[in-house]
């Protein structure tokens, strides 16, 4: 009988790691994101004081899928003209 082998060929989590905006406590958070996760992020809970930091990903965090993010976008966004001023 087939075994299923669980090979993952892609990456399914993104690893971040972020640091609370309260300087008092200023503690590291480790996050794994799905994609899914990643696309509706908008911030993160401080693991140590559970603040809420408002937080973006950005290319750098996901170099991975970052272009495929931006190329689908969540549905039931109006297609309105994005921020596309990124100069290079
Ligand atoms: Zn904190």
């Amino acid at each position: 009988m087939g075994k299923r082998i669980m090979t993952p060929r892609e990456l399914l989590l993104v690893e971040v790691e972020r640091w609370c905006g309260d300087h008092a406590c200023n503690a590291r958070t480790r996050l794994s994101l799905t994609k899914a996760e990643a696309r509706a992020y908008t911030g993160f809970e401080c693991s140590r004081c559970e603040r809420r930091n408002e937080d973006a990903l950005t290319e750098r965090d996901i170099p991975e899928w970052w272009g495929e993010l931006k190329a689908a976008p969540p549905e039931g966004l109006a297609d309105e003209e994005g921020e596309g001023g990124e100069s290079f």
